[in-house]
């Protein structure tokens, strides 16, 4: 059986792309006070790649990106800690898919999320407690609840267009999801989302306007066909809807 080794198998040394990922949640786990073996990041991307570059092989073939989804949020500003610290903003984060081969072709790959990562801060807690009915202090650091920070401010179509040329992603639309998300502050959040936008919509549209797009019968590309289901929809209120009435 082949053996994983850093020499690859053809005795040329195996070839690592050099890649930017966003490392910001374990960064922040470890401006935390934590250790980095305890890391549990919410999205596990972190594990993922570091196998991956612990495997790729550029010697095999060529390493290949794609964006599978890009996501439209409004969220709170957020600090370094986890606090609110601004009002209300609307953002863009997405998920990319590397792909290569390892130094025994095997093909493989791995997704990472761009835009967001997860705070947590360490909190004391004092605990006044009874032990065989003696008062007793105890200090102990508790994990704040996680909290979901965005980096990318979206500013239109040049945000979007932006993401696309940093990934050599030149086709615009290339199977990319584009994703309308009502909330997004706290992993596991529920909320509503909707896909189906077409790159002019998702690029152009005010975030009202996706929301709109979302409810009307139809949905964003007007061929769903959920009638029933469709919850009551008005007319959209967005600058642009009511500058062309
Ligand atoms: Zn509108």
């Amino acid at each position: 059986m082949a053996q994983e080794t850093e020499t690859g198998t053809a005795n040329e040394p195996r070839k690592v792309p050099k890649i930017d990922w966003n490392d910001k949640s374990y960064a922040n786990w470890i401006h935390a006070g934590k250790s980095g073996m305890d890391f549990k990041g919410f999205d596990f991307q972190r594990d993922n790649v570091i196998r991956f570059m612990n495997r790729i092989d550029l010697n095999s073939g060529p390493l290949k990106q794609k964006i599978e989804m890009m996501i439209r949020v409004k969220v709170p500003e957020v600090d370094d800690n986890g606090e609110e610290v601004g009002p209300i903003k609307e953002y863009v984060y997405y998920t990319i898919r590397y792909e290569g081969r390892d130094s025994w072709k095997q093909k493989i790959a791995c997704d990472l999320i761009e835009g967001r990562h997860q705070i947590i801060v360490q909190e004391q807690r004092v605990d006044w407690k009874l032990e065989d009915g003696h008062p007793i202090q105890d200090i102990t650091t508790v994990d704040s609840t996680p909290v979901l920070k965005y980096t990318i401010l979206f500013e239109g179509k040049k945000t979007v267009d932006a993401i696309l040329k940093k990934h050599n992603m030149i086709e615009r639309e290339n199977d990319i999801r584009f994703y309308w998300k009502a909330r997004g502050t706290y992993p596991g959040a529920g909320g509503d989302r909707c896909t189906d936008y077409s790159y002019d919509q998702f690029s152009n549209s005010e975030f009202s306007h996706l929301e709109y797009l979302a409810r009307r019968p139809g949905g964003p590309t007007g061929k769903i066909n959920l009638a029933k289901e469709t919850p009551a929809y008005a007319e959209c209120t967005c600058g642009a809807c009511v500058k062309q009435k």
